[in-house]
């Protein structure tokens, strides 16, 4: 008997093997299905996918035979795989130099007939093989072994794609992980930031009581900035705080629309008369959804809609919905000044604006919310629009969102 040599990059190999995470692995259905047409093709009662490891091979599937490893020194595909280019065929064992006193040809399972096509990974290893055995001397057609390789290919396939999806998983758990770090950094750095900010106005209600400085107009005016510049500071940093609670504290309940909307028009009375505005409601539905989320998203939409509305004309907003599939589709449109279509991600991202707080107040933040609120949801959101010609602000909300309703 000649033992296996080691392939010619050895470390390198066995590294690449141990990526995929196969050894030891549950039998999978998907692999002994493919042994088992492997013996059927070849009228073989064995067939393996053997996976040569450090000392071992391990058969991730082994049709028509009991042990699920055997020593590697014994292994007919631990030579197979020094050969990769190739198939290896042994038509009778026996008269082999190579496998003669092979315990494995010796004694049971008595391996006479062996043919072995390498499973060659993606990086150009070959990692083990599929390979079928008979207890007698054998020969197999052409179109045997091309099936036999078809076979091989297969199994590849299947490795690569465990390979990739574990890739896969790995890579959503640290995007998973960044994302809750980043939210626990925004939350941190808005709550700690109030304490110093609120010391700030304090000081300046001090001062400017003081009479030393309330004479000096020069003096006022800059406390005037400062308290506006404060003031703006604390809005920012409530929003972020705000921002980072959406969804955490409340359970999905039935939400109706129709009052949730009229009420926040009712509570929008003032805006409404100052500027004039019509808003028109069709029938909206009852969905499941977490109620303070849905508010605020609602409220943010209308409250934009009035807000940016063109000099002189009166914001007229029309709210309407409608189901597609397990999604309720909302459309909050309005008559305003429009937004320019290379604005439409952009307006999406928290902080950011299109106009300078004297045109338009606010901070930047309602849309990032109604993101937030919508993906939480499980949903999109978007704008239709052109200036000048109006927005059509679009969010649909699934009706199977995951949530522990206590309704
Ligand atoms: P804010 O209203 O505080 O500025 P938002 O996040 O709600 O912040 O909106 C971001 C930007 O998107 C606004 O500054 C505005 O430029 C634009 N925008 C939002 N809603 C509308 C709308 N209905 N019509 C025109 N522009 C809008």
């Amino acid at each position: 008997m000649i033992a296996p040599g080691e392939h010619f990059e050895e470390s390198e190999r066995l590294k690449d093997l141990h990526s995929y995470a196969i050894l030891d692995s549950l039998p999978e259905s998907d692999y002994d299905n493919l042994t088992a047409i492997a013996s059927q093709i070849c009228g073989t009662p064995i067939s393996l996918v053997s996976l040569i490891d450090d000392k071992r091979q391990w058969f991730k599937s082994h049709h028509g035979l009991s042990v699920s490893e055997t020593p590697k020194e014994y292994a007919f595909c631990a030579h197979a795989i020094n050969d990769q280019n190739n198939i290896m065929i042994v038509e009778d064992a026996r008269k082999d130099k190579r496998f003669q006193d092979n315990p494995l040809v010796l004694e049971d399972p008595h391996v006479i007939f062996y043919v072995g096509v390498p499973l060659i990974s993606e990086d150009g290893f070959p990692l083990g093989t599929l390979c079928v055995i008979d207890n007698q001397p054998k020969v197999l057609t052409q179109s045997q072994i091309v099936s036999l390789s078809a076979l091989a290919s297969q199994v590849m396939s299947l490795l690569s794609l465990r390979k990739n999806r574990m890739l896969l998983t790995q890579s959503l758990l640290e995007l998973e992980n960044k994302h809750k770090e980043l939210e626990q950094f925004a939350y941190i750095a808005s709550h700690d930031l109030q304490e110093p900010l609120n010391t700030i106005t304090s000081y300046i209600d001090f001062l400017e009581e003081s009479p030393e400085y309330s004479l000096q107009e020069v003096v006022k005016q800059s406390f005037r900035y400062m308290r506006s510049a404060s003031t703006r500071m604390k809005e920012l940093v409530t929003g972020l705080l705000e921002y980072n609670r959406l969804g955490k504290s409340s359970n999905a309940k039935k939400v109706d629309c129709n009052r949730l909307v009229s009420d926040i028009v009712k509570n929008l009375d003032s805006q409404m008369t100052s500027t004039n505005a019509k808003i028109e409601v069709a029938p909206l539905p009852t969905i499941k959804a977490f109620e303070m989320e849905l508010e605020l998203l609602f409220e943010n939409l209308i409250q934009n809609a009035i807000k940016f509305k063109k000099p002189d004309v009166p914001p007229e907003v029309v709210i309407t919905a409608e189901k597609k599939d397990t999604k309720w589709k909302f459309v909050v449109k309005d008559n305003g000044i429009g937004i320019a279509p290379k604005y439409k991600e952009k307006i999406f991202l928290i902080f950011q604006r299109l106009h300078r707080k004297d045109e338009y107040p606010g901070t930047g933040i309602g849309l990032a919310f109604c993101r937030k609120i919508v993906e939480i949801h499980n949903g999109a959101i978007w704008v239709d629009a052109e200036v000048d010609l109006g927005s059509a602000f679009q969010f649909t909300i699934d009706e199977n969102i995951k949530s522990d309703d206590k309704t």
